[in-house]
């Protein structure tokens, strides 16, 4: 059945770590969810006290990993994703998103948290076109070698592969450029990488987020501009290209959403989002 673990997802199936706090289920407990634990809703106080509306912050996130799969779906016209670093189900996920503008739209989610399997598997129970896996965005070969991922993706058409707020818990020790080149290498041209993640534009707000995740959850690097725009490995950028969250409108890049600068407050400099397209 689809989410069921397979032998091969085992090697990734560690316990649940309930003592400490996860990446999935802290940001569960920033953006209202029930799904975390007292480590994790312990973790979260501890990033708001550094960033004040940190909650905020992640919700900012969330709508653009909305905005980014409708613009996908929409304009780029892809139907099949491949969204890793997912996290826990939620209000509105990259299936729901899709499934609005393109009602057969597939969804392969991957995450390395055994929790987001047994929430994805009891949520997905039923639907044919989303499942999901545990495997770990660092061992891209594992991913691309799944069965399931082969039978579910069809590679011969275009693809949109989701990597978004999850690129600042690699170290640069990890390769991140070239696990995520090596993801899209066997993609065809038309399809999409998008990425949310941390910039260091030198506001104290993105060094205090990523201090208190370092201290919480034991990564949350930031990265420079040029270090991010490395991340599409030369891919051209869709418009408004690498942009912070209040101001990243992929469906209309100018429009009357797009926030000013004056009316950031510090949790608005954490985080910008991407798109880029494969062209060949
Ligand atoms: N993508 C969702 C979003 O932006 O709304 C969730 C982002 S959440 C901040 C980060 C997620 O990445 C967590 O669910 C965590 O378990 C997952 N994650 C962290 N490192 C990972 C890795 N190496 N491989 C796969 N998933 C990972």
């Amino acid at each position: 059945t689809d989410g069921a673990a397979s032998g091969k997802d085992r090697k990734y199936l560690p316990d649940f770590g309930l003592s400490s706090a996860s990446a999935a289920r802290v940001y569960d407990a920033l953006l209202g969810g029930k799904d975390n634990f007292e480590a994790d809703r312990n973790a979260a106080e501890v990033i708001e006290a550094h960033l004040p509306h940190s909650r905020e912050a992640a919700a900012l996130n969330r709508a653009a990993l909305i905005r980014g799969v409708q613009y996908m779906a929409r304009v780029a016209g892809v139907d099949q994703f491949l969204d890793i670093g997912c996290g826990l189900p939620t209000m509105k996920n990259t299936h729901d998103a899709a499934q609005e503008i393109i009602p057969g739209a597939r969804v392969m989610y991957v995450d390395n948290d055994p929790m987001v399997l047994s929430h994805g598997r009891a949520l997905l129970a039923d639907n044919r076109t989303t499942t999901v896996i545990t495997a770990d965005l660092r061992d891209p070969k594992y991913i691309l070698g799944h069965p399931r991922v082969s039978a579910f993706l069809d590679f011969d058409r275009p693809i949109g592969l989701l990597v978004v707020g999850m690129m600042m818990h690699l170290h640069d020790s990890e390769k991140p450029n070239e696990i995520l080149a090596e993801l899209m290498r066997p993609m065809c041209p038309g399809s999409h990488l998008f990425i949310t993640t941390w910039p260091d534009t030198g506001h104290p707000a993105q060094h205090a987020l990523s201090r208190a995740c370092l201290e919480t959850l034991g990564t949350g690097w930031l990265r420079s501009l040029d270090e991010v725009y490395d991340h599409f490995f030369g891919m051209e950028l869709v418009p408004p290209g690498l942009e912070y969250l209040s101001r990243w409108y992929p469906e209309d890049p100018d429009g009357p959403d797009v926030m000013p600068f004056e009316e950031f407050e510090p949790y608005h400099w954490p985080l910008m989002a991407g798109i880029a397209r494969k062209s060949s």
